[in-house]
């Protein structure tokens, strides 16, 4: 088990994800970032419209998934 932030994932709040796999938590800070996107968190729009220039730039994107699943599998495990 390991944990990131929402603000290492991309996003913009300190809240923790807990998975096993990078695909898991990012899984889990999407659909976090869903659910701020619903509630019109200004901070979490912000970063939301940030990532959505990445995703024009397919190399740009791929780049900066592999960035954080390199950073994910660098974690500490945790009990
Ligand atoms: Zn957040």
């Amino acid at each position: 088990m390991k944990t990131m932030t929402c603000k290492q994932l991309g996003g913009a709040c300190d809240k923790t994800f807990h998975a096993n796999s990078f695909d898991e938590i990012a899984g889990m800070s999407k659909k976090h970032a869903m659910e701020m996107f619903q509630k019109n968190d200004a901070a979490h729009l912000t970063a939301m419209n940030e990532m959505q220039d990445l995703m024009k730039k397919p190399e740009a994107m791929k780049e900066w998934f592999e960035k954080k699943r390199k950073e994910f599998e660098a974690l500490p495990e945790e009990n």
